[in-house]
């Protein structure tokens, strides 16, 4: 396939913002450029429609950091970088929930819960200590409160509550996001993937050896950033999810973590979506392969039967997997790594939130500077 003069006239420019992926990070960072610079030209270059990555393949939890996951972060990081990046997941949503809702699309604020079977504990202290961390970052007191939960009586033990954990449809959020860059001026080049980098000439290489100019670049592809950039202390991890079919009576609502958050489930109407257990099988799921690991597929549905809806009939629907961008910090990588050539990867498991202030952040230090 060649691109015509016009088509590759109409795409090319020595000016272009080339944006790489159209994922939340790519979509939020190609309309912040256009709302700082209105008239420079920005171009989405982006493999697939609907995008494949992990953005329209989550399972749509808006949230913060559980007690478990602060109190595991702690262990390896200092109090002051777990405060921050709360907070970079606090504005992000902000930031995403003013997009959705200035176009009629809201977050649904039900509040979440973190569950606990008899073999874990957290203490009084814990709490108190996430509760510093959450107020600090977010501005909200007593963030993580006890709560009775007969929901799942397989996983009462214990219970905290989350109260400002939210829920969405990631691809209603991603075609939102999308509208939005359409409306400020963003070109989308679909179905075409930057196999190669020139950082001297500045261009982008597509699979069909078409060559792209750029002014500035962004590279916006989380879980897939290894294949442009190998030495990149981004790796791929795997998840599963599936939804179940309609079940009757289910009561309850909002969203579920278990395990350190490795274990996730919401309710989607009146059908069940979990999802996780990569660390059942954890050397496999280092990959961004699509391909299903039916070993985690069998442990969810065990978990979906005898923790979430035990004597309910209740059995996976739809199956699918998608592609995180994980590293040994959860910090985000946002920086400069060639003159005028930005990255805004490695979210982790909260992009959703995060996902938004990256693209603000990535922007303000390609222009910043
Ligand atoms: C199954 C699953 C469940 C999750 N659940 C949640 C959740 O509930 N809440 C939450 O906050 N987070 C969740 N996450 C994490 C969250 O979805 C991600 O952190 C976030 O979506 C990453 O966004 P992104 O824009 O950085 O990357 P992506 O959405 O992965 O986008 C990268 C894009 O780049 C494109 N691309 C890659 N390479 C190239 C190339 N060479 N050329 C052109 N295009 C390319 C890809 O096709 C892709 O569309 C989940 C992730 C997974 C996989």
């Amino acid at each position: 396939m060649h691109f015509s003069f016009w088509e590759y006239n109409n795409i090319n420019s020595k000016e272009n913002c080339i944006v790489i992926g159209s994922g939340i990070v790519g979509l939020s960072t190609a309309i912040e450029i256009k709302k700082r610079h209105p008239s420079m030209p920005v171009l989405v270059v982006e493999k697939y429609y609907p995008p494949q990555g992990a953005s329209t393949k989550n399972a749509g939890f808006a949230c913060f950091g559980s007690v478990t996951e602060l109190i595991d972060d702690l262990d390896h990081m200092s109090k002051q970088s777990v405060i921050e990046i709360v907070k970079m997941r606090w504005q992000g949503i902000q930031l995403l929930n003013e997009r959705l809702s200035s176009n009629g699309i809201s977050i649904d604020f039900d509040g979440g819960k973190e569950l606990f079977d008899k073999n874990e504990f957290v203490t009084d202290k814990e709490i108190k200590l996430c509760n510093e961390i959450m107020l600090l970052a977010t501005g909200i007191e007593n963030y993580f409160t006890r709560l009775t939960n007969d929901d799942f009586s397989s996983l009462n033990a214990q219970c905290l509550g989350m109260h400002k954990e939210g829920q969405l449809d990631p691809m209603v959020m991603v075609e939102t996001l999308n509208n939005i860059a359409i409306e400020v001026g963003v070109k989308f080049l679909y179905g075409h993937a930057v196999s190669d980098i020139n950082f001297r000439s500045k261009q982008v290489v597509l699979n069909e050896n078409i060559k792209l100019d750029f002014n500035k670049l962004f590279i916006c592809t989380n879980g897939f950033t290894q294949s442009l950039l190998p030495n990149l202390e981004v790796n791929p991890a795997r998840n599963h999810v599936m939804i179940t079919n309609e079940l009757d009576n289910l009561q309850w609502k909002g969203v579920y973590h278990y395990d350190k958050g490795y274990y996730y489930f919401r309710r989607v109407g009146n059908r069940i979506l979990l999802g996780g257990a990569r660390n059942f099988d954890p050397s496999k799921e280092d990959t961004n392969s699509f391909e299903f690991n039916e070993k985690i597929k069998t442990e969810l549905i065990r978990f979906l039967n005898e923790n979430i809806a035990p004597g309910m009939n209740a059995r996976p629907m739809y199956w699918w997997t998608g592609i995180l961008g994980v590293g040994p910090s959860k910090y985000p990588i946002i920086k400069e790594i060639e003159k005028d050539c930005y990255l805004g990867v490695r979210l982790g498991g909260m992009g959703v939130a995060i996902g938004s202030f990256l693209g603000k952040e990535v922007v303000n230090l390609a222009f910043d500077n």
